[in-house]
Formats: structure tokens, C-alpha cells, sequence
């Protein structure tokens, strides 16, 4: 039982390295895109290299293995028997950077969304995928009024003189 975990750790972590049509990421991507939602994969220059980009929501998912990730409190991630001495601090570094990487993304305006491994296992998917796409619709609605209360109707005036000076100086 221990071995066979560890072996199935293991591939965990060998798709996390390649990072690229897992399992659970193909779920997320097939639900989202039947439901009209569109996106890009593996973002090449946007940080931490997020699963999925929603540019007009203004988010990034990651699709992350709970062993790889270290969810916490989860019944999928456990440490393998041997060296685990090794395998604890490398999964420390994942998650302290895991961290690190959404803090800076959401100072840079992205909102940042986790879909555990564990959420998409067949009797909690249909749950997990539901409340994804309420809470990108959410997103959009609450982007849009920040967006109309942070555009007064002097700035609109400026902006739209600007063209005018370009035009003359051609
Ligand atoms: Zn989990």
C-alpha cells in the first residue's frame, strides 16, 4: 500500500515538472470551454507559469496535485516513507514559493484561484467546477464596477483630447 503510493507520488510529481495535460487540468479546462469560457495555457512570461489565463477575468488558475503543492490538512498528501526528510523541505520550498509567486501576481491586479487536485475527484467535481465558474462570473461583475467607480468624467475628457493634439503635430 505505502509503495504503491509513493509510486503514484511520484508520477504526481513527474507531471508537475512537466507542468502540461494532467488529468485534473484537462477537467477544469473541458468544463470551462463548454461553459463559453476561454483562455490560454501555461502563460510562457506571466509568473509562476498559472495552468490557465482568463485575461478578461483578470485571473490565473492553478490546477495543483496535492502532494506536489503539499495541500494542507489533506487526506491525498503524504509524505512517501523514505527520505522524507528530502522530500518535506522540497515540498516546503513549493509551497513557500507557490506563495510568494500569487502574492506578487495579485499585487500586479491578478486574482489568483486554486483548484486542488482532491476537489476534482468525482464526487465533489461537479461542486468545485460550479462554484469555479460563479466565482470567475463574480469577478468579472465586481472588475467592472471598480472599473466605471475609477473613471470620473474629468478624466474622460482629457483622455479624450489627447488624440486630437497627436493628429495636429503629424
Ligand atoms: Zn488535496
Amino acid at each position: 500500500m505505502a509503495d504503491k503510493l509513493t509510486k503514484e507520488q511520484r508520477h504526481h510529481c513527474m507531471s508537475a515538472i512537466k507542468g502540461k495535460n494532467t488529468g485534473p487540468e484537462l477537467l477544469v479546462r473541458q468544463f470551462l470551454f463548454s461553459r463559453g469560457f476561454r483562455y490560454r495555457l501555461n502563460h510562457p512570461r506571466l509568473l509562476g507559469h498559472p495552468d490557465l489565463v482568463l485575461r478578461k477575468y483578470r485571473t490565473v488558475i492553478f490546477v495543483n496535485g496535492c502532494f506536489w503543492h503539499g495541500h494542507d490538512d489533506c487526506r491525498y498528501f503524504r509524505l512517501p516513507k523514505t527520505n522524507i526528510g528530502f522530500w518535506k523541505s522540497k515540498i516546503e520550498r513549493n509551497k513557500a514559493r507557490d506563495h510568494r509567486e500569487q502574492c506578487q501576481l495579485a499585487a500586479m491586479g491578478w486574482h489568483c484561484i486554486t483548484v486542488w487536485e482532491c476537489q476534482l475527484k468525482p464526487q465533489r467535481r461537479t461542486q468545485t467546477l460550479e462554484s469555479l465558474a460563479y466565482t470567475l462570473h463574480r469577478i468579472f461583475l465586481e472588475d467592472r464596477k471598480t472599473r466605471t467607480y475609477g473613471l470620473p468624467a474629468e478624466d474622460d475628457a482629457r483622455i479624450a483630447a489627447e488624440p486630437a493634439v497627436e493628429y495636429g503635430e503629424e
